[in-house]
């Protein structure tokens, strides 16, 4: 992620700055309000971290003129002495606001969480349902209908399905089966996929759906028509 950071105090900006390239971000720092506005639109940032006490602009009215131009996140940096609430900050256009002294991680975690927001609401994740022959899975809802009747799944027999029919017809092996679906690395017997297809292949109600490849995996085998 790009990061502008507007804050005039060195010492809070050089920390935030090491915090945030810890977490693999990409940060621009000015220390002011004029700057802010003209990069905010010139480097086009994925998300702005705005000092509320700058020394040429009120912080509130840098807000809203970059809201003016632009729907890029921004989350308010306060001090204690002008501690603001949330309904302010989202009044000139805020997204989330901070008050200092605060943790890195937090900061992280709601740079994280706002930018979030933002990608879903620009663009949202439609997950069609995918239609392999009779079975039909619908990641959304976790839902599986088999002939347009439901097959009630345990979560795990649903990643696994899914995760088999991310590419039908293709072998899925034994361990990435278990570090996609079990996430994790797995040192240990692989009798936990086993047990699982017997399930999911008696619940789908045909064996021959789920294939075994000796000595691989399994391969989604679902006839298409
Ligand atoms: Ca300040």
């Amino acid at each position: 992620m790009d990061i502008l950071l507007v804050e005039d105090d060195p010492s809070v900006a050089a920390s935030v700055i090491d915090g945030l390239e810890n977490a693999s971000m990409v940060v621009t720092h000015v220390s002011n309000g004029k700057d802010a506005i003209s990069l905010a639109i010139t480097s086009n940032p994925d998300l702005i971290l705005l000092d509320l006490g700058l020394p040429d602009m009120d912080g509130q009215d840098v807000c809203r003129a970059i809201r003016e131009t632009s729907l890029t996140p921004i989350i308010v940096l306060s001090a204690r002495s002008e501690e603001i609430d949330r309904v302010l900050a989202l009044e000139f256009g805020a997204d989330d606001y901070m008050v200092k002294p605060f943790g890195m991680r937090e900061l992280v975690a709601r740079i994280r969480a706002v930018g979030r927001r933002a990608n879903q609401t620009d663009s949202p994740v439609v997950v069609p349902t995918q239609i392999i022959g009779p079975v039909s899975i619908d990641r959304r809802t976790q839902r599986v209908l088999v002939n347009d009747v439901d097959v009630y799944l345990t979560p795990k027999e649903f990643d696994l399905l899914a995760y088999l029919a991310t590419d039908p017809g293709a072998v899925h092996r034994r361990n990435d089966i278990m570090s996609e679906v079990w996430d994790t690395n797995w040192y240990g017997t692989t009798k936990t996929v086993d047990a699982h297809v017997a399930a999911l292949r008696k619940k789908l109600g045909n064996q021959d759906w789920i294939e075994a490849v000796r000595g691989v995996g399994f391969r989604l085998g679902i006839p298409d028509s």
